[in-house]
């Protein structure tokens, strides 16, 4: 039994990130533990900027910032593509190697150049969720995915470096898997599996 702060069921939370399709992955997955989701665009929060070096200090500008100004405690998540010939880039700055147009086939291509020859294949996709309360109290939960980048880029499901990371255990590339297949064994999924089982409480509302 852990004494660190979780979630109440039927607790209201704000997740903070502006994008629709994380509101609407988000509030799927936390239906079943009835916790209700507003978003930051619904409240017309602002969109800190990301200064820090890491997921986690990441994860927690936003979080923080977004439960100092609603007194709700709130949610973010920060997310990258780590390739270990690279020393763990593009990581952090893996938006930011799409440019300002957010051209993906740009930053894919960055990857394989910097590459090079590299006989060294491995990288992971890493996702950390962090959960702040107004009083500046914070929880994280990471999750990573295992794998090999290949070369060219395949399939056209998504999104971001998909078509040229191949999950461990599969031939096909993330683009080439169904939403629930990749959902199933992802950095994300994982992360939030594991922000349910410790963030979470389990007593009934
Ligand atoms: P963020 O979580 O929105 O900060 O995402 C950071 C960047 O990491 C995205 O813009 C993508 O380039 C990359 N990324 C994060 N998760 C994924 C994924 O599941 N597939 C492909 N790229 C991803």
């Amino acid at each position: 039994m852990t004494s660190e702060r979780r979630l109440n069921r039927g607790e209201r939370i704000v997740l903070a990130s502006h994008n629709k399709g994380k509101l609407v992955e988000f509030r799927a997955l936390l239906a079943e533990s009835g916790i209700e989701i507003v978003s930051a665009a619904e409240l017309g929060l602002p969109e800190p900027e990301e200064t820090a070096e890491t997921f986690e200090g990441n994860a927690a500008i936003k979080a923080l910032a977004a439960a100092k100004a609603t007194g709700l405690p709130a949610l973010s998540d920060d997310s990258g593509f780590c390739v270990a010939a690279l020393d763990g880039r593009p990581g952090i700055y893996s938006a930011r190697w799409a440019g300002p147009g957010g051209d993906m086939s740009i930053a894919m291509q960055r990857v394989h150049d910097e590459m090079g020859a590299s006989p060294d294949r491995h990288a992971a996709f890493v996702a950390v969720l962090c959960l702040a309360w107004p009083d500046g109290t914070t929880r994280y939960a990471e999750g990573r995915c295992e794998g090999e980048v290949c070369w060219p880029p395949k399939g056209d499901q998504g999104h971001g470096y998909d078509p040229i990371f191949i999950p461990q255990g599969d031939r096909r590339s993330f683009a080439e898997l169904s939403a629930d297949e990749k959902n199933a064994i992802s950095h994300r999924g994982r992360a939030l599996e594991r922000f349910l089982a410790t963030c979470v409480s389990t007593d009934p509302a």
